[in-house]
C-alpha cells in the first residue's frame, strides 16, 4: 500500500506538526465517520480528541495559550483533517473561523485606541475559555433570508444596544455545531437609534449556548454532512453582555469588503475530501480498501487509469489554486487577487464533487455501498458549492461581471 503522502509541501514546521498530529488520529476519525453519518450524530468524540491534543486552539495567537498557527497553517491542518473526516473540519471551520476573524483579521485595522483596548480585553476572555475550559464557537451566519449572508442586506438577527450589552433576536439556519458548542459567533445588525438596519452595523457576539432564549429547532436529516448538526436557531431576546463581541463595531462589515480572503476558510474542507477520494479509489482500484474486491483486471484498464489521472489533474490544479490564493490573504489585495480567490472557491467546491463523481464511476457498482467512504464523500461532496457567502453562483457573477466591468462604470 502507498504511504500516505502530504497534500502540500513544503511544509513548515506548524504545518509538519499538525498535519502529523491529525494524521495520527485520522484512521479513527476516518471509521467513526461511517455510524456519525448513519445515525447523523455530531463527531463529539473527534472533538475531544483535538483538543486533548490542544488542536482546537490551533490558530488562537500564542501570547494567548494557543498553538498560534497563521492562516496558511490552519488551511493546511484543516485539509488534513478533512481528508479523514469532512463534518469534523466543515464544523471545527465555524470555530477556527472566529477565532481568525477576532485575532489577525481585527488586527490588521488601525483602531482607535480605546476600541482597541475594547477589544483586546474581550479576545483574552474569549481565547482564555478556549485554551483552559475547552471551549468550542460555533458561526450561525445564515439566515432563512439568504440575501444577508450573500452580503445583500442587513442580517435579519438584531442586537440591540442595553445597559451593559445587547438583546439579540432572531433567526438563524444551518447552524453546525448546534446543541454542541458552547457559544454561538452570531453575527447580526446593531440597531441604529431609531430601529433601522445597515449592513455597515453587522456586529459579531458570542451568544452562550445556554443564554435564556436560545432554543434549537428543526432536523438536520439531509443529503451529505449528516453529522454537523446545523439545525436551526432562534433568539428570543437574549441578553449578551458587552465583553462578548468578537470584532470591534462596524468591522465585521469592513472586513467582508478590505479582507475578502476571510471567506475561504471553508475551501480546505472540501479540499480534504477531494484528496480522500483521490486515496480511496487509488487502494479500491489496487484491492487494499476494506471490502474491496481484489486488485485484478481493472488496475490494467486504460480507461480507468484515464479516469484516474483526471482525477489526480482536478486534484491538483485545485490544490495548486489553493496554494496560490492562501498565499494572497491579506488585507485590500488586488483586484486580481480577489477574482483569483473567488475562482478558486469555485475550482475546489466544483472539483470536490466532479472528483468524487469520477471515483464512483471508476470504482463501479459495488461501490456504491455505504461500507464504502466513496459514497459518503460524494454526498458530502456535493453541498461545498452551496456555501455562503460565495456559492459557486456568487462567486461565477462576480468573477464575469468584475472582468468586463470597472468600479463605477455601467
Ligand atoms: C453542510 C452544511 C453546513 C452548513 N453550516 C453552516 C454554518 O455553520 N453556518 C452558516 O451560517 N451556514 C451554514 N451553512 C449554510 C450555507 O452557507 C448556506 O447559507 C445555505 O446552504 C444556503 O441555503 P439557501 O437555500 O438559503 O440558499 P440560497 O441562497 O437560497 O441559494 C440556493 C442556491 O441557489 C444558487 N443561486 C442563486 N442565484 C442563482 C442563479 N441566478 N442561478 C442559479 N443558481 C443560483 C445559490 O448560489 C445557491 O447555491 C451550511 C450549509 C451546509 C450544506
Amino acid at each position: 500500500m502507498p504511504a500516505v503522502a502530504d497534500m502540500f509541501s513544503p511544509l513548515n514546521a506548524n504545518q509538519r506538526r499538525f498535519v502529523d498530529a491529525v494524521r495520527a488520529m485520522g484512521p479513527e476519525f476516518q471509521r467513526r465517520g461511517f455510524a456519525n453519518d448513519a445515525e447523523g450524530k455530531f463527531p463529539a468524540a473527534n472533538y475531544a480528541d483535538l483538543k486533548k491534543h490542544k488542536l482546537h486552539a490551533v490558530n488562537v495567537p500564542t501570547r494567548y495559550g494557543g498553538l498560534g498557527g497563521s492562516y496558511m497553517d490552519y488551511g493546511v491542518f484543516s485539509a488534513e483533517l478533512a481528508r479523514w473526516d469532512g463534518a469534523t473540519a466543515l464544523t471545527f471551520n465555524m470555530h477556527a473561523a472566529t477565532m481568525m476573524w477576532s485575532s489577525v483579521i481585527v488586527d490588521d485595522f488601525d483602531l482607535p485606541a480605546e476600541a482597541k483596548k475594547k477589544h483586546e480585553a474581550n479576545r483574552a476572555k474569549v481565547y482564555e475559555k478556549v485554551v483552559n475550559e475547552g471551549a468550542i464557537f460555533a458561526q450561525p451566519f445564515s439566515e432563512p433570508n439568504s440575501a444577508a449572508a450573500a452580503g445583500r442586506a442587513p442580517f435579519g438577527t438584531a442586537a440591540k444596544r442595553v445597559d451593559g450589552g445587547f438583546i439579540v433576536s432572531g433567526t438563524k439556519h444551518f447552524a453546525s455545531l448546534a446543541g454542541y458548542a458552547d457559544y454561538y459567533a452570531v453575527v447580526c445588525t446593531e440597531e441604529d437609534k431609531d430601529g433601522m438596519h445597515d449592513v455597515k452595523n453587522t456586529v459579531l457576539i458570542a451568544v452562550p449556548a445556554k443564554a435564556n432564549g436560545v432554543k434549537l429547532f428543526g432536523g438536520w436529516d439531509v443529503l451529505g454532512m449528516r453529522a454537523t448538526d446545523s439545525r436551526s436557531l432562534e433568539f428570543n431576546d437574549v441578553f449578551v453582555p458587552d465583553e462578548n463581541m468578537l470584532m470591534p463595531p462596524g468591522i465585521y462589515y469592513q472586513a467582508a469588503v478590505k479582507w475578502p480572503h476571510m471567506f475561504v476558510s471553508l475551501t480546505p474542507s472540501y479540499l480534504g475530501i477531494s484528496q480522500a477520494a483521490f486515496d480511496f479509489t487509488v487502494a479500491y482500484l489496487r484491492g487494499e480498501a476494506e471490502g474491496a474486491p481484489p486488485a485484478g483486471g481493472p488496475r490494467h484498464s486504460a480507461a480507468k487509469q484515464m479516469a484516474v489521472a483526471q482525477m489526480r489533474i482536478k486534484l491538483e490544479q485545485s490544490k495548486a489554486l489553493w496554494w496560490k490564493i492562501m498565499h494572497e490573504a491579506r488585507m485590500n489585495p488586488t483586484k486580481e487577487e480577489r477574482l483569483r480567490a473567488y475562482a478558486c472557491q469555485y475550482t475546489v467546491m466544483e472539483h470536490a464533487n466532479e472528483i468524487c463523481q469520477l471515483g464512483l464511476r471508476v470504482c463501479g457498482g459495488r461501490s456504491i455501498f455505504k461500507n464504502f467512504l466513496i459514497e459518503r464523500l460524494y454526498r458530502d461532496s456535493r453541498c461545498g458549492s452551496l456555501m455562503l457567502p460565495w456559492t459557486a453562483e456568487i462567486c461565477l457573477e462576480r468573477v464575469g461581471r468584475e472582468s468586463l466591468f470597472e468600479p463605477g462604470e455601467k
